[in-house]
């Protein structure tokens, strides 16, 4: 177990070479004997002053910027200085050992990854969800990532999510009170419009979640598998959307033996695409572990596509694809090879199926509502659910098929409605407010708060109510939602979220 009481160091800048390097070092108690050592003088705060680093022998290190934060005013809330040298990595090595060779009475040691916000969090200078944005920041792979990461990050998700908590407690406090007075009892609910109260808590709850979700779309990125029999185009499918041969394509059926996993991003948005062995019968054993695999994949993705070949309709071996698919993910049936067909798009694709864009029937959104989260939650199987939560409720309760589009992954007919359409389902919504960057974390908090909110309406509409229970409710909601900001977080869970920090940061 690391102590938070240890002075600490650490390279904060990339590895590698560069025009500066910087060395960061963080501890509860003064730096002036290190400072002193190594930098020959003690520094103004928040001043940079042009040195020269020496060894202990007096010999050059190297000269550059030293940068004192006396505690609190510095990013950890400890005392911190900066020694910024040139980015080369024998020189910033060399420094590192010196400032552990000055520090060692004092007990430095190397930083752990991420050690340095986890201070900042420990110190009330950040709140775990703006912790958990800093790493964000750091990792974002698209634009789109890094603004909703910076916003995050300056404490924008924690406002709402406090506000939202702060506006229970109020409410809780009305409950006890009453409870503390029981001959105003009766009175309560409609005195204080608690149910009123309530309702706009929740759905302002449920308007967070939703930009939450969105939020952690573009951070982890949407899952969508191929799937299909074989020589439908899945592999044509994966090297279109990726604009290069990402995988290999053949007219010989059972070329794709194992995954095939690409990277795309759509206006932002992170997609993996998996591209997967064809579904048939077979007794060849690789593809039949392969066939294994694939549905695997399809187990666990976020959003499938069912390509289906419009030259070779078959209707049975798809219907019997179609019946094994899982019924909360939503599910695309794509049409390829439409330029084979005559009319193209305007043709009735695979098997008399009406054309592009046709809805499946009854279902997508009709009879959405709430009880979608309940149900994500309730299935839970390995990392599903949880990114099936990522999902909007209203694609998945809508059942599959979602829609069916005719396209040729050959002429690219029918690609940018596939991107859009991908882009709904994933509930992104492109002229929407700017989301924040948000963790399957938060998301499993804000919809757990969500639910106890929904208990403690169910208690409100009683006739005779039970107000204990409302109010129990509603702390089990606060406590869900303080959870995303670390007001009551386990050190386990600590561990876990700094562990996947960077070192010096
Ligand atoms: P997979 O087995 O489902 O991955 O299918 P492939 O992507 O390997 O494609 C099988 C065959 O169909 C190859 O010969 C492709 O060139 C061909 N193909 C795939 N998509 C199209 C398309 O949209 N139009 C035409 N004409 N041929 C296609």
């Amino acid at each position: 177990m690391i102590s938070d009481h240890d002075p600490i160091v650490a390279i904060a800048t990339a590895p590698g070479r560069g025009g500066i390097g910087v060395v960061r070092v963080s501890s509860p108690a003064r730096l002036d004997a290190l400072i002193e050592a190594i930098a020959g003088r003690q520094l103004t705060p928040r001043h940079a002053h042009y040195l020269p680093f020496k060894d202990a022998d007096g010999v050059l290190i190297d000269e550059g910027i030293a940068l004192a934060f006396p505690a609190p005013h510095s990013y950890t809330g400890e005392h911190v200085v900066e020694f910024q040298g040139h980015g080369g990595p024998v020189v910033l090595r060399r420094l590192l050992a010196r400032c552990l060779e000055a520090g060692r009475e004092q007990g430095i040691r190397l930083a752990e990854p991420g050690e340095f916000t986890r201070r900042a969090f420990l110190n009330d200078r950040m709140d775990l969800a703006q912790a958990e944005a800093v790493a964000d920041l750091i990792d974002a792979s698209s634009e789109a990532a890094a603004r909703s990461a910076a916003a995050s990050m300056t404490g924008a998700f924690s406002d709402q999510v406090t506000g939202l908590a702060d506006r229970i407690v109020h409410l809780r406090m009305l409950v006890e009170a009453t409870l503390d007075f029981p001959e105003e009892e009766i009175e309560f609910l409609e005195k204080y419009q608690a149910r009123s109260v309530l309702d706009a808590i929740a759905s302002d709850l449920s308007h967070l979640l939703a930009q939450a979700r969105q939020g952690a779309i573009l951070r982890e990125g949407l899952h969508v598998v191929l799937a299909g029999q074989p020589n439908v185009g899945k592999s044509s499918l994966l090297n279109a959307l990726a604009g290069f041969e990402a995988a290999i394509v053949t007219p010989i059926a059972g070329t794709t033996r194992d995954k095939v996993v690409q990277q795309i991003t759509i206006e932002g948005v992170p997609l993996h695409i998996v591209d997967t062995a064809g579904l048939r019968e077979t007794t060849d054993t690789v593809e039949q572990i392969g066939i294994a695999r694939t549905w695997t994949e399809i187990e666990q993705a976020d959003v499938i596509l069912h390509l289906l070949d419009a030259t070779q309709p078959q209707p049975e071996l798809d219907a019997a694809i179609t019946s094994r698919l899982p019924a909360r993910t939503p599910v695309l049936e794509i049409v390829n090879k439409m330029d084979l067909v005559d009319g193209g798009n305007d043709g009735a694709g695979a098997g008399g199926n009406a054309g592009a864009e046709a809805d499946a029937g009854a279902g997508a959104g009709a009879d959405a509502d709430a009880d979608a989260d309940a149900d994500a939650d309730a299935d839970a199987d390995a990392g599903g659910s949880q990114r099936a939560a990522r999902v909007s409720a209203e694609t998945r309760v809508a059942g599959h098929p979602a829609k069916r589009l005719g396209i040729s992954a050959l002429t690219g007919e029918g690609l940018d409605t596939l991107r859009q359409e991908l882009l709904a389902i994933a509930g992104w919504n492109p002229s929407g407010e700017s989301p924040y960057l948000a963790r399957e974390r938060h998301i499993q908090a804000l919809l757990q708060a969500a639910d106890h909110l929904d208990i403690a309406g169910e208690h409100a509409a009683l006739s005779d109510r039970v107000l204990d229970l409302f109010a129990e409710e509603l702390r089990l909601a606060h406590g869900a939602l303080t959870s995303i900001t670390g007001e009551f977080t386990s050190d386990d869970l600590l561990g876990v979220i700094f562990s996947r920090f960077c070192i010096g940061k």
